[in-house]
């Protein structure tokens, strides 16, 4: 049976068929799909929204403990979060499989930074599968819990943005699939008994250092195994003056743009296949390595001594595509089949033939989105904001440019009180998202209270997870599968946690918001702001909305309006030269009212009536 799937999809369906009955997550692009499918197979595996990636590592530490295969599925700057339990679970390796997906972003389409999480992986002593389409991600995956258990190891899924989000048929063969028209129940999935051995599970330093030695030994195991992978072959060409090594995504350019050279393609890259490759590499004049970001593969073959070609290409830094294969293409045959863009020595970021240059279309807040006026009275009270992750981050982009620090999750609130301690004076604030307040920042403001800092942290609690696509967090009151549950007040934990001063304001309330940060951004004490409005673009969906208009009559083109930001606020008639009237595009307009707080001649207002 065919499914036309996307690699994160594929995954799911994988992880139902080859029995996995745990599965964990914090949601963060590209891999956010991987748990909203296994959701679909309600009843067969258990999954959840984790509040963070450490957690659900935790979580499919524990599930393995017991014997259950599980799966964790996180995009790369998880990974970062989970490495605390990861490094130690490795040493003491699973029961049940236990399969990790780190979805990566090359070229950073929504993501704080750029890394290649095989380098993490090898660190963890794991193996690591890296599917090239949907079809290698369904195959690896279905394989990946066989692996690990075979070889008591942590299993990596190595995705990257183009092989999570590109769609294409995927053959599932007759493996049972409750989703697939027609599909099959799969068999309850066997759980591997539990026996109780502290001397795996427990590591304290006598049973540690026996477990680093086991650790170690299992790496024979594994090179065997990857010596053996189906998913490790050789592709030959017409031609044999040339050779690649490649994998991933990376591994369909290099068809694209060499057709007539073989490739070694790795779908098993750690460890590496090294007898395989080796044999390859006799047979070719000149071998190359293309790979997406780190020099992962080109290391590994020079330290086994295989020998590998130089270029001068640049390719180990953003997103590849077929465009700056081609520009290697023209670097070692000089058959010119370069594209203009990379001619120009521009990184190209699609696959695509060079095309006409685009207005650019910055990313912005949703119009209507009640983080706007925050920022804009932050900005107002010329306040120094130290930010963090979510949509939230666009408060940086001018007319706001309201946002001075981001570093990851969390770190609003530590960045923050940092300056105080290095002396910062000033107006400062700490802007952090529901979601990213559950999954890191509580520690950061406790950090506050305890240590005698004062600095006043915004919470801008939409009760969702805006950014990745309304993903449920503690706050929204419901689980991953929509069920109803707890639904933890960011206040009360501010006051749990010994924060005195704790108001709670509405976004669309200028002057409320103004005032509240007037008074806690000078209060000398440790303080929060919940800042609630619910996400537009969900409450939109929920309830319609009536547009604000501007009366011509009475605009002055003062511009006061425009500094908002909001994209559905438009230039009208040039009045005099770089003056404008302000209109309204009724079609994104929500309603929100700001523009009418914001507006000193009463121009704007509803069309309700
Ligand atoms: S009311 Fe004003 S600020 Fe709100 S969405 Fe409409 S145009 Fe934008
Ligand atoms: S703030 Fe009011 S007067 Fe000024 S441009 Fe906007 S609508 Fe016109």
């Amino acid at each position: 049976m065919k499914l036309f799937l996307s690699g994160n999809e594929a995954i799911a369906h994988a992880a139902y068929a080859a029995g996995c009955s745990v599965a964990a997550a914090y949601p963060g692009t590209p891999s956010t799909e991987i748990l909203e499918n296994v959701a679909k197979y309600k009843g067969a595996i258990d999954c959840e929204w984790s509040v963070n990636e450490k957690v659900a590592m935790e979580i499919g530490a524990g599930a393995s403990i017991a014997g259950a295969r599980a799966l964790v599925c996180m995009k790369h700057v998880g990974l970062n979060v989970a490495m605390d339990p990861l490094m130690t679970f490795t040493f003491e390796g699973p029961n049940g499989g236990l399969v990790v997906v780190s979805a990566d972003d090359p070229g950073m389409h929504s993501s704080q930074n750029e890394q290649d999480n095989r380098v993490l992986a090898k660190f963890a002593r794991a193996v690591v599968l890296e599917p090239s389409d949907s079809q290698e991600a369904y195959d690896m995956a279905r394989a990946a819990w066989d692996i690990s258990e075979r070889t008591g190891s942590i299993v990596f899924l190595r995705m990257t943005t183009r092989t999570s989000h590109s769609s294409s048929l995927v053959e599932i063969g007759d493996a049972p699939d409750a989703l697939a028209p027609g599909g099959a129940v799969r068999p309850e999935p066997p759980v591997r008994p539990y026996e109780k051995n502290p001397k795996k599970y427990v590591s304290v330093p006598a049973n540690a250092r026996q477990m680093r030695f086991a650790a170690e030994s299992r790496q024979d195991v594994l090179r065997r195994e990857s010596e053996e992978s189906p998913f490790n072959f050789a592709i030959p060409g017409s031609r044999s003056d040339i050779g690649f090594v490649s994998s991933a995504a990376a591994f369909n350019y290099v068809r694209e743009a060499f057709p007539e050279f073989p490739v070694f393609k790795v779908g098993f890259s750690c460890p590496l296949p090294e007898a395989k490759v080796r044999a390859f590499a006799s047979t070719v004049g000149r071998l190359f390595v293309v790979e997406e970001l780190d020099p992962v593969l080109h290391d590994a073959l020079k330290l086994a001594g295989i020998p590998v070609c130089e270029y001068k290409t640049e390719l180990h830094m953003m997103e590849l595509n077929v465009d700056r294969l081609r520009a290697l293409r023209s670097e070692l045959l000089g058959d010119g089949v370069a594209s203009a863009e990379t001619e120009a020595g521009k990184v190209g970021r699609g696959s695509a033939p060079a095309a006409p240059a685009l207005p650019s279309r910055p990313p912005t807040l949703c119009a209507g989105c009640g983080h706007r006026g925050v920022f804009y009275t932050l900005a107002k009270l010329k306040a120094t904001v130290t930010g963090d992750i979510g949509c939230y981050t666009l408060g940086v982009a001018p007319p706001l440019s309201s946002m001075d620090t981001t570093i990851c999750m969390g770190a609003s609130i530590g960045a923050a009180f940092g300056m105080r301690k290095a002396g910062f004076k000033g107006r400062l604030a700490a802007v952090i998202g529901d979601s990213t307040f559950f999954h890191s920042g509580m520690t950061g403001l406790l950090d506050v209270v305890y240590n005698k800092g004062a600095v006043t942290v915004v919470v801008l609690d939409n009760r969702i997870t805006g950014m990745t696509g309304h993903q449920q967090n503690p706050g929204s009151g419901k689980t991953l599968l929509g069920e109803p549950t707890c639904q933890t007040s960011i206040a009360d934990v501010a006051r749990a946690l010994g924060v005195r001063r704790v108001r709670e304001v509405d976004v669309y309330n200028l002057s409320q918001v103004e005032s509240a940060l007037k008074e806690e951004l000078d209060c000398g004490e440790p303080s929060v702001i919940v800042a609630y409005g619910p996400c537009v673009i969900a409450a939109k969906k929920a309830v319609g909305a009536i547009p604000h208009a501007v009366d011509p009559a009475k605009c002055k083109a003062c511009g006061a309006c425009f500094k908002l930001g909001c994209p559905a606020i438009v230039r009208g008639k040039e009045v005099a030269p770089g003056r404008f009237v302000s209109k309204i595009e009724p079609q994104p307009c929500i309603g929100c009212d700001v523009c009418a707080q914001v507006c000193p001649f009463k121009a704007i207002s509803s069309t309700r009536s």
